[in-house]
């Protein structure tokens, strides 16, 4: 079937990307001309395991477009998936609609025939309801909406979209549902679960699981520092604790923080969510301030341990292993902690180099390789976990380096 993706993000890319081999007609949709210009040449503008190989797979079997034309992206499909950024707010933290609400407006002056659209941005309650609004507002044809989120991780977007452990679907009727069934045809055929809900439970349930992930990170992070401040060992803590299957051994990693363009943002913007309806998310607001305070805390560690000496190398900005994304990356944020310490920092990263300098700017100096960020200091410290960063165990002078590994790699 022929269907449109507006947004070239890690969400709106993937999901065009995977759906055009899955053998939809797929219509990829960006305004940023210079994203649209390097996939048309074949070239991915984000980071991500085996995505250029899946891009060109996906150009040359003639399933996929890539434009800058809204309008014809919108008239030459049934089915149109909104995939557009819902960042934090500056101010208030809440999630910013801008960008949904603006292409819906936009979108709506193309709209000349019955169309479902699908929100798969992660919004508030009541936003795909707001965009059917506006759609009908600026539109004289009647359209159907459905909720469909995305739970897919950076570092395996393409594995997490093609076997998702769930797709959940929040809809208003059997067309659109009949509808979505055959864009996920071949996950269905594959027996890959489907959940139909209503719009605005399938909205929470989104906001509810990353709250969810997010609160389980930041409990073993503060176990982490009682297992340090007693010696007792946390790798074995926390196998021992992922063995009971009511617990299960993901996301029990202690590391720097909880970063990412997902995790901090949405928690934020749950919390508001819950003011907005009177209701008190104590535990989830606990989270986000240990959270926070874990950047700090980590700055300090940082800086206790070189003593007053200011000279460091860091390896690893990106907020995780497998992705160039830098969005609140533990990273970056305790490296803004330490330049507030006067701290002269060197960095290496594989991925991530250009994005981090548009925000650290020439605050930091970068490296261009590991044993150049090695070389520079005697403390060493690790920010993303990156397997590549291993191998300053076989340099020469490890044993003489102070390292400082806050994703236990080492
Ligand atoms: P992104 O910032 O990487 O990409 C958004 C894209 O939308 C940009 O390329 C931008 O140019 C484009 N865009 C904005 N307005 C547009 C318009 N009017 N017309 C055409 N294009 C427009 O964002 P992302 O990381 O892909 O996230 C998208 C959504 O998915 C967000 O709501 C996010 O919370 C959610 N999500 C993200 C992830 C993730 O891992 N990144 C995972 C699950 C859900």
């Amino acid at each position: 079937m022929n269907i449109t993706i507006i947004g070239t993000g890690y969400v709106g890319l993937t999901a065009a990307i995977c759906f055009a081999n899955s053998g939809h007609k797929v219509i990829s949709i960006d305004k940023n001309e210079e994203k649209i210009n390097l996939l048309k040449s074949g070239k991915s503008p984000i980071y991500e395991k085996n995505m250029e190989e899946m891009l060109s797979q996906a150009i040359n079997s003639g399933n996929i477009i890539f434009s800058t034309d809204l309008e014809y992206g919108i008239k030459n499909s049934i089915i149109n998936i909104l995939a557009v950024g819902t960042p934090q707010s500056e101010n208030s933290g809440e999630a910013d609609l801008s960008y949904i609400l603006s292409a819906s407006k936009e979108m709506a002056q193309y709209i000349d025939e019955y169309k479902l659209i699908i929100i798969k941005s992660t919004v508030p309650i009541g936003t795909n309801h707001e965009v059917k609004k506006i759609i009908e507002e600026n539109s004289s044809q009647k359209i159907d909406i459905a909720s469909n989120p995305e739970f897919m991780r950076e570092g395996f977007a393409i594995e997490d979209f093609m076997k998702p452990d769930r797709i959940i679907s929040g809809i208003e009727n059997e067309k659109s549902q009949k509808l979505i069934e055959k864009l996920y045809q071949k996950w269905i055929e594959n027996n890959f679960p489907i959940l139909f809900t209503d719009i605005k439970t399938a909205e929470l349930i989104k906001y509810s699981s990353n709250a969810f992930l997010m609160t389980k990170i930041a409990f073993i992070n503060e176990i982490s520092n009682l297992a340090e401040a007693t010696n007792c060992n946390i790798s074995d803590l926390t196998k021992a604790m992922g063995m009971d299957h009511r617990i299960g051994d993901k996301f029990l990693n202690p590391g720097p923080g909880i970063g990412g363009s997902c995790f901090p943002k949405d928690s934020l913007a749950l919390s508001h969510i819950a003011k907005k309806y009177q209701k008190n998310l104590s535990i989830l607001d606990q989270v986000i301030a240990s959270n926070n305070q874990r950047f700090v805390d980590m700055a300090k560690k940082i800086s206790k341990i070189t003593k007053n000496n200011k000279k460091i190398a860091i390896l690893g900005l990106s907020f995780k292993a497998g992705t160039d994304d830098v969005r609140m990356s533990p990273a970056i944020e305790i490296i803004k902690h330490l330049l507030q310490d006067n701290f002269d920092i060197t960095a290496f990263d594989p991925e991530s180099m250009k994005n981090s300098q548009k925000i650290l700017e020439n605050k930091i100096k970068y490296a261009d390789n590991i044993k150049e960020c090695y070389d520079y200091s005697q403390y060493v410290v690790i920010l993303t976990e990156w397997v590549e960063f291993k191998e300053i165990k076989n340099y020469s002078d490890f044993k003489e380096k102070v390292i400082i590994d806050l994703r236990n790699i080492i």
